[in-house]
């Protein structure tokens, strides 16, 4: 995991205050604890300011649904979608994905 700054990577890795979800490559800001788990996902770096990387989230269920496959159901996603950094070669991620499917 490369990060923008190294307060970004202790905020991440020691103090818990960010959160990598690393299945949408998203830096997220956990808020309102009361309420049940919620986050704020952040574009900017707030302690460099630095861009952060664009979200996959859209990307991921957009596959997804083309796929006809129910993103709730974990056990259906198959497992190419589910490895880190699954988004930096998507042709190969998508030719595993086929293969998956077809078994
Ligand atoms: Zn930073």
């Amino acid at each position: 995991m490369r990060y923008c700054c190294k307060v970004m990577k202790i905020c991440v890795e020691k103090l818990k205050h960010v959160e990598y979800i690393e299945r949408f490559d998203e830096f997220a800001l956990p808020v309102g604890e009361d309420l049940g788990r919620s986050v704020i996902i952040l574009k900017y770096c707030p302690w460099c300011g630095k861009k952060l990387p664009e979200s996959k989230r859209q990307k991921w269920f957009e596959i997804l649904n083309e796929l006809g496959i129910d993103p709730t159901e974990d056990k259906l996603i198959p497992y190419p979608l589910k490895r880190s950094l699954w988004w930096e070669d998507l042709g190969t991620t998508m030719d595993m994905v086929k293969e998956d499917i077809k078994e």
